[in-house]
């Protein structure tokens, strides 16, 4: 770890007075002002990155605050835009999310078609290339704008998970960086007949063991995999099966890998990221669904260091702990023993799904540092005793 620690702004949810400037609202004005938007040059083109969720699934970030961070950005000259794949984009209206809402036009990140990418070079375990999304590419300003929560492939999605999987098209996300957990090999193939392999299907709550007999293709899909080691159990008289923590490592160093590739085409001054920890639902946004959140409202985190902001929330919703009445039962390996030393997203998704693990890659690969100086803007301590307005609801009609 570096020893010069990167600030990471927090603005919590909490409020110490009851006046605007105090309010969660208010902390993300100071955060902007804090994160410093001078660094973006009079018409520079400003992706923000977002994801708009699918479907049914409204908990991202409210459009409330992205309208907010695009009028900042457009203050400082720039034009932003906001950005997600194409699907999340064409059906964005329906979580509220249009040009006139955010104050900026919705472009698809990587086309109309999803075809309008930049190759880059990869090399890792069997993804050699990735297709990184074009329009990421030509952006001069990156605000990765992020809903943290957990993630069933990963444990945690937060503002590396943003780029790294929304920074390129669908199927260098899908089949590509989805499949990285089967660079390492993880089954004796020589053991595996088909009527053994069937049996080895039957033996997983969460149907992630799968087999193809025409194809005679044995797989399992680490994604929803919540090592609740029955499929294991079950072979231990035959030792077929060998699955290890570096298969579900592969996933989040690639996020790491595919973020670098992301951030190199933007100069270091021109990132921002910013993670609103609300809403802390246990899996993606991309489920399009609603979640009960999981994890109570912590805040806003910021900074200039993907590292330091994506730590710093972890570290945060560490604290904060899993509110269990709100814990859906099809977290079936869920693991609330007090004694065990686990992040609450292992708790829901297995030991193995370590969020910080994509940190600790990210620092490797000098994208920042886990040594952070939490700075808290407008803390309840600092405003609880400032002067507030005597009313702050609309005392007369003030539209005219
Ligand atoms: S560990 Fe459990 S969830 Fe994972 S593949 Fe085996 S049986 Fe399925």
């Amino acid at each position: 770890m570096s020893s010069k620690p990167s600030p990471v702004f927090f603005g919590s949810v909490i409020n110490g007075t009851q006046a605007r400037f105090a309010s969660f609202a208010g902390k993300l004005n100071k955060i902007i002002e804090k994160l410093d938007f001078s660094t973006i040059d009079k018409k520079d083109k400003v992706a923000i990155k977002m994801h708009l969720g699918f479907h049914d699934g409204y908990q991202t970030v409210p459009v409330f605050f992205v309208r907010r961070i695009v009028k900042a950005v457009k203050d400082a000259g720039g034009y932003p835009f906001v950005t997600d794949n194409p699907t999340a984009v064409y059906n964005a209206v329906d979580r509220g999310y249009t040009a006139e809402t955010c104050g900026c036009p919705i472009i698809p990140v990587a086309g109309v078609k999803d075809g309008y990418t930049k190759k880059v070079e990869i090399n890792f375990g069997n993804v050699k290339t990735l297709e990184l999304a074009g329009v990421m590419h030509d952006a001069d300003v990156l605000v990765d704008l992020t809903h943290a929560k957990g993630h069933n492939t990963c444990g945690f999605g937060g503002a590396f998970k943003n780029i790294a999987l929304g920074g390129y098209h669908g199927p260098s996300r899908w089949n590509k960086i989805h499949g990285v957990e089967h660079s390492i090999p993880y089954f004796d193939k020589d053991k595996i007949t088909p009527e053994y392999a069937k049996k080895l299907v039957e033996t997983c709550p969460e149907d992630c063991i799968k087999y193809d007999e025409e194809k005679d293709e044995f797989k399992i899909l680490f994604g929803m995999c919540n090592q609740c080691w029955k499929c294991m159990e079950a072979d231990k008289d035959v030792g077929a099966l060998d699955i290890k923590q570096e298969n579900f490592a592969m996933f989040q160093e690639l996020l790491a890998i595919a973020s670098k590739e992301v951030l190199k085409t933007f100069d270091e001054k021109k990132q921002f990221f910013i993670n609103f920890a609300i809403d802390i639902t246990g899996a993606c946004d991309c489920w399009g669904l609603a979640q009960p959140p999981v994890i109570h409202d912590i805040g806003i985190i910021a900074g200039r260091d993907i590292v330091a902001v994506d730590h710093a929330t972890l570290d945060l919703i560490a604290k904060a702990g899993l509110v269990e009445s709100l814990i859906p039962p099809y977290y079936r390996n869920l693991n609330l023993d007090p004694e065990a030393d686990l992040h609450p997203f292992q708790r829901l998704h297995g030991p193995m799904k370590n969020p910080y693990l994509v940190t600790e890659y990210g620092e490797k690969l000098g994208l920042g540092t886990r040594n952070y100086e939490l700075v808290e803007v407008l803390s309840p301590e600092e405003t609880k005793d400032m002067e507030a307005p005597q009313t702050v609801s609309e005392a007369s009609p003030s539209f005219f």
